[in-house]
């Protein structure tokens, strides 16, 4: 069982929560294009190219793999433009609008009545920490279990949401996995895995069979248990937007060893950004298309935003700084907003917010960690704080929430209804 250590060797700055993507891969689904039909002739050309360099592909490495006329743009497999994926037509006159007009709640104190929103607090917890390398403890202290942080936060920011008229529905809510695979299912695809790509993976250093095994608990708690995920939020669930809820971890001191650090900034993100090396695979490419056809960036932004104004305004951490890390870049919107494509943002339909939250290393967090969930406020790193699930469920809420307001206020049916 290896530790924490290998896993942050590679979180170098913002939490890195997958690696690359799999190619054949039976864990993978097969991008189905005819779902994108239903998009042809819904945006214009400018659209088009506005959003995959804003959002998706600053660098443009879509351009190798697209031919792009007035028309529409043709989608290949291959850098030689020999294998046709999708073909997509643009309108000819102004296109989708922009922002996508939603219902608003005329209930003064539910400005979120009529809206599902989805939580999704990252990881599994319980029995699967150790296996998920989410888990660590420092001498006697209490172990620190990032799945239970985050199912615990996201049943108290529930309860603010349902307040606020929300219906709230889950992803999971025990420290059971969705997904009924099991690492031992995964030891075929996760040979597989191993065998692509060999030089250039990052693997610790185990026998054949630890590593395999090592890869097999991989796809289970990365790729299936996420897919899974996915097929419940789109075949069921169907919500408004998700929240996906994390608490983050610096990089460790010295290898193998759990220690504190001073790491005390906030960063979320929005979907995008995808990779060279991601824009190889046909599934990033089909998700790249989905996403900006079914334009739910906007609504990110927006709730991204002011998330991100509620932890400037209330705890102070400043934003995290991702622009060197390479598989992010800004969003221009908020400094705490970033564009990063992972497996929740990329598989999940509809708006995705991903949070994450305080540095569960950080010296002054991990005691407000170890403090539990406790009544009242308690001096905290020098302020009075109330209990960490606490506090972290109100700044989400209450951004989310502050946010229906004003477009409560804003929206003329609204000011017409309540004098
Ligand atoms: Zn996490």
């Amino acid at each position: 069982m290896i530790g924490w250590a290998c896993l942050w060797i590679v979180a170098v700055r913002c939490q890195a929560e997958e690696e690359k993507p799999l190619l054949f891969s039976p864990v993978t689904e097969m991008p189905e294009w005819r779902l994108l039909e239903s998009h042809q002739g819904t945006i214009t050309r400018a659209q088009f190219e506005d959003r995959w360099r804003r959002i998706y592909d600053p660098a443009g490495v879509l351009a190798r793999y697209i031919r792009l006329t007035d028309e529409g743009v043709e989608l290949f497999r291959d850098t030689a433009k020999t294998q046709a994926l999708f073909y997509l037509r643009f309108a000819q006159g102004g296109g989708q609008e922009e922002k996508v007009v939603s219902i608003l709640s005329c209930v003064p104190e539910k400005p979120l009545l009529g809206k599902v929103v989805c939580l999704d607090p990252g990881h599994i917890g319980g029995d699967w920490a150790d296996v998920e390398e989410r888990t660590f403890r420092i001498g006697r202290d209490r172990p620190v279990v990032e799945g239970e942080l985050n199912l615990k936060t996201c049943r108290l920011l529930a309860e603010r949401l349902q307040q606020a008229g929300a219906q709230v529905v889950w992803t999971h809510q025990g420290f059971e996995p969705t997904t009924r695979l099991r690492p031992e299912d995964l030891y075929p695809e996760a040979i597989q895995y191993m065998l692509q790509d060999v030089k250039s993976r990052r693997f610790p250093s185990y026998s054949a069979n630890g590593l395999i095994r090592w890869n097999a608990e991989l796809l289970f708690y990365r790729t299936a248990e996420i897919q899974a995920r996915a097929r419940k939020v789109n075949e069921e669930l169907r919500p408004d937007f998700t929240l996906c809820l994390h608490y983050n971890a610096a990089p460790w001191g010295r290898a193998g060893r759990a220690s504190l650090a001073s790491a005390k900034r906030l960063v979320l993100f929005a979907h995008g950004s995808y990779t060279a090396d991601e824009l190889a695979f046909d599934d990033q490419k089909f998700h790249l298309f989905q996403k900006l056809l079914e334009n739910s960036n906007p609504e990110e932004l927006e709730i991204g935003t002011a998330i991100g104004k509620e932890f400037k305004e209330k705890w102070g951490f400043p934003p995290e700084d991702c622009g060197g890390a390479g598989y992010a870049h800004a969003t221009g919107v908020s400094p705490y907003l970033w564009y990063r494509n992972l497996i929740a943002n990329r598989l999940f339909y509809g708006p995705v917010i991903f949070v994450e939250g305080p540095y569960m290393n950080d010296r002054t967090s991990y005691s407000w960690i170890q403090a539990g969930d406790y009544e009242g406020s308690r001096l905290i790193g020098g302020v009075m704080r109330e209990n960490i699930f606490r506090e972290y469920a109100d700044r989400v809420a209450d951004g989310v929430i502050g946010l229906f307001r004003e477009r409560q206020k804003r929206s003329p049916a609204f000011t017409n209804y309540s004098p």
